[in-house]
């Protein structure tokens, strides 16, 4: 069954991701499941899932450094919802056909995301407000 438009995770912008684990972990019993540094994005990460392993994540993200663009969202908006992101099955036609659409794309073609997953994002001008990220997993 195609895992189109399932929605993967929801990714909070956070100062102290150690801080922000706890909260999401023990107030909502939610489970950290990966760690890791996507330099690409210039973001710490951490994965939480619900104990069941059914459902979708919360994805925390800190700036690896004041270059980062997670930095630039923060000095802005503080804290808080930086985008959504939905599973697709194939992301370069998903792309393409977004595209195709007139949609506003910030990634016309994937980049290397968590868990080896090419991820892209859509501007949120195209999306009511909102950054969305389509995630393809590996395959592996
Ligand atoms: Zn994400």
């Amino acid at each position: 069954m195609s895992k189109d438009g399932f929605l993967y995770h929801v990714a909070i912008a956070v100062k102290d991701i150690k801080k922000a684990e706890d909260i999401y972990s023990k107030l909502l019993g939610l489970e950290i499941v990966h760690r890791e540094d996507v330099v690409n994005y210039g973001v710490k990460t951490s994965m939480l899932s619900p104990k069941s392993g059914e459902g979708s994540a919360v994805e925390l993200i800190e700036p690896l450094d004041d270059n980062s663009p997670i930095s630039e969202f923060m000095k802005k908006r503080g804290e808080g919802v930086h985008h959504i992101c939905f599973l697709v099955e194939d992301i370069e036609s998903s792309l393409k056909a977004l595209k195709d659409k007139g949609v506003r794309l910030i990634d016309e073609h994937p980049r290397p995301g968590s868990y080896n997953s090419k991820v892209a994002f859509i501007h949120p001008k195209s999306m009511n407000g909102v950054l969305v990220e389509l995630a393809e997993k590996n395959k592996d």
